[in-house]
């Protein structure tokens, strides 16, 4: 039974992966010009809507907003504006806009048209078409429907096509129904996590949008370049969540001349810099936001690893691991931490030092369907880098894992402990269309006391 849905499956993937080599980058040709197609989708704009909604009603709760109605209704006005350019719309979409009161630079989309746009981000904008340029980015991949796109794989990956027909049928909450499935979502899950290629297609529907509404469709990209050099340790979240296609800037300049004729753009208001006036006034936003439950609650190291290991059951693997340590699980990671083995960093919120960390990561190149493990690795230590600009490579061997090849990825960064650095053990190996890894942290001059445990937990890996 489980045999045959896996073939049908890997088939249904094969396939969609041959149409999205076909569409892509995203454009296709027609008698009208540019139109845009959004990728496979088990859901559809209903669900895609209440799925946005449950969402962004637990978002509100967790996120500072700003609540200044003059704010909300220039930016509010200006989305809806824009989305009202924007192709593949639908009258089901509620285009809500919000500001989040923080002075990171971010944005993000939630599937149905709800849209978050940081403060910080209105504020490092240089002018009303930068802004207008990330709100038709995020309005992109609402319209292209990224968000449910990216959980329709996961569950296509995961979970039977019989069992899915089931639990999308049904009514109730559809959140709380992917999360039986094992699939959290909320903020930091697959819902805000786009792919590569993702990206593209939200620049090339956001610059079409900037064109038609008036605005230098340059000022997407342009923005996005000035702010990942200009505010490195501002924009960890933004590019975590929106990770940089390739060439961004020469694909957007490439578009453009296909919009249509040179224009008289648009590129500030009056309305713009009266709104970022009105944010500057505005009390400063709160300084952090309360992290997870493992987070150290005083200082000093954790204890030591317990040599009792008991066995952790994930989603296509399973792992011992010692038994005075925590599960943290999100959607797309695992953490197994001691206590205390994650600490609050002020520029970025909560990051692990000691422990490890599960995950499976997409390489861009899987729609080609050849992907070696080491041009993979390469790519997720690229991706690693965003957020991470001072991770170092100290050396790389091949291994096997289970009868599998494997690379080992020694690695050197800053801890978030202040003042020491960090010594990572990376493992990478193929699993299906993914990359599995794992990452055993540990600060420097602990390194070599996790060491045995590490190795423990490396010996009792066990993937499907
Ligand atoms: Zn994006």
């Amino acid at each position: 039974m489980s045999g045959c849905w896996r073939r049908l499956c890997k088939r249904f993937i094969a396939s969609t992966a041959l149409a999205l080599l076909l569409l892509l980058p995203g454009l296709a040709w027609g008698a009208e010009g540019l139109k845009f197609k959004p990728g496979f989708n088990l859901f559809n704009v209903q669900q895609e809507v209440q799925l946005g909604k449950e969402n962004a009603d637990q978002i509100d709760k967790q996120l500072p907003l700003v609540t200044d109605p003059q704010v909300l209704r220039y930016i509010n006005d200006l989305g809806r504006r824009l989305a009202s350019f924007s192709p593949n719309n639908n009258s089901e979409y509620v285009w809500t806009f919000k500001v989040t009161n923080s002075s990171d630079i971010n944005a993000f989309a939630l599937p149905g048209g709800y849209i978050y746009v940081n403060r910080g981000a209105i504020l490092a904008a240089e002018n009303e078409a930068q802004i207008a340029g990330v709100m038709a980015h995020e309005s992109g991949h609402v319209v292209m429907r990224h968000g449910t796109h990216g959980i329709s794989q996961a569950l296509l990956a995961q979970a039977p096509l019989e069992i899915l027909g089931g639990i999308l049928g049904q009514t109730g909450s559809l959140t709380a129904q992917l999360a039986e499935m094992g699939l959290a979502l909320g903020l930091n899950s697959i819902l805000l996590k786009n792919s590569r290629s993702a990206e593209s297609q939200a620049d090339e529907v956001g610059t079409y949008i900037l064109y038609q509404a008036g605005y230098d469709p340059h000022a997407m990209a342009q923005f996005f370049e000035i702010i990942e050099k200009e505010y490195p340790q501002k924009t960890i979240q933004f590019f975590s969540d929106h990770p940089v296609p390739e060439n961004r800037v020469k694909a957007v300049d490439g578009e453009i001349p296909l919009l249509g004729p040179a224009k008289q753009w648009k590129t500030d208001s009056p309305e713009f810099e009266a709104t970022k006036g009105r944010l500057l006034s505005l009390p400063a936003p709160p300084a952090a936001t309360p992290g997870p439950p493992a987070s150290a609650g005083s200082s000093g190291p954790p204890p030591l690893p317990s040599s009792r290991l008991i066995k952790f059951e994930g989603r296509g693997f399973s792992i011992d691991y010692p038994d005075n340590w925590r599960v943290q699980q999100s959607e797309d990671a695992v953490a197994l931490v001691p206590v205390g083995g994650i600490v609050e960093e002020a520029e970025s919120g909560s990051a692990q030092a000691y422990g490890t960390s599960i995950s499976r990561f997409q390489p861009s190149s899987t729609k080609l369907g050849n992907w070696g493990l080491i041009d993979a690795t390469q790519e997720l230590l690229d991706t690693m880098r965003l957020s991470n600009a001072k991770l170092r490579v100290i050396k790389q061997a091949g291994l096997k894992l289970q009868g599998r090849p494997a690379v080992s990825t020694l690695l050197e960064t800053d801890s978030p402990l202040q003042g020491q650095k960090e010594r990572d053990l990376l493992i990478t190996t193929r699993q299906g269309e993914f990359l599995f890894s794992i990452i055993f942290i540990a600060p420097e001059p602990s390194f070599d006391a996790y060491k045995p445990t590490f190795d423990a937990m490396l010996q009792s890996l066990e993937l499907q």
